[in-house]
């Protein structure tokens, strides 16, 4: 048995809800499939916003309230998430080892990058689109992701389970992780996270639980 984990939703806003308010959108979806271990920060809904005018001290205020509530992050992917400037600090921040005196769990969060579905437009689609932006099936069965798409705060935690690589069964490609404990961010696709939300959610805390295997990179370069 697993127990209930709070999940931190990360996102674009600009990507995921803006025009989709009151709609199908893919964070509230999200967030309804959570039912109350749902948490997600505002400051990305504010159009206005400016991280400029912020101090780093006073991002984190912004940011840790959420982060520290929650045990795992889930940062849903589209084509403008290495754009934003919250979503590295959400990622450094669930990476990094809490110590807040009134918080039970002390630690750091587990994470999962949730590819979304696209249209021919690159936008998110509730039917019909695909993935093939970010990813591709080889014929020996391995999975090449398009990294360069993602924000280096992610490309810096995947792939990066220590003398975790092996060739695929062909012997084709060098450098091949398991899909589930290779990356301390777990890269999946939409459609296959909310088939097995709970299992995604268990394997980010085990990940979690032996992040001294892996090779994180915890703190932010240059804001990214
Ligand atoms: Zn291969």
């Amino acid at each position: 048995m697993s127990t209930p984990k709070k999940v931190f939703v990360s996102y674009k806003f600009s990507d995921v809800v803006e025009g989709r308010e009151g709609k199908f959108n893919f964070r509230d979806d999200l967030i309804e499939r959570l039912g109350q271990n749902g948490l997600r920060h505002k400051g990305e809904d504010d159009e206005s916003f400016d991280m400029e005018d912020y101090s780093e001290d006073e991002i984190y205020q912004k940011i840790a309230p959420y982060i520290k509530k929650s045990s795992i992050t889930v940062v849903l992917i589209t084509p403008n998430t290495k754009y934003s400037k919250w979503i590295p600090w959400e990622i450094s921040l669930s990476l990094r080892e809490r110590t807040y005196k009134e918080e039970q769990n002390m630690t750091r969060n587990g994470l999962i990058g949730v590819y979304l579905p696209l249209n021919p437009s690159l936008k998110p689609v509730e039917t019909g689109g695909g993935y093939s932006y970010y990813l591709e099936k080889k014929e020996c069965g391995t999975t090449t992701h398009f990294t360069s798409k993602l924000p280096l705060m992610i490309q810096d935690n995947i792939f990066n389970l220590r003398n975790g690589d092996h060739k695929c069964n062909k012997g084709c490609c060098d450098k091949v992780y398991d899909s589930n404990t290779g990356s301390y961010v777990q890269l999946v696709k939409w459609s296959d996270f909310v088939n097995d939300m709970q299992g995604y959610i268990d394997k980010a805390w085990d990940r979690r639980n032996n992040f001294g295997d892996y090779e994180c990179r915890v703190n932010l370069k240059n804001g990214m």
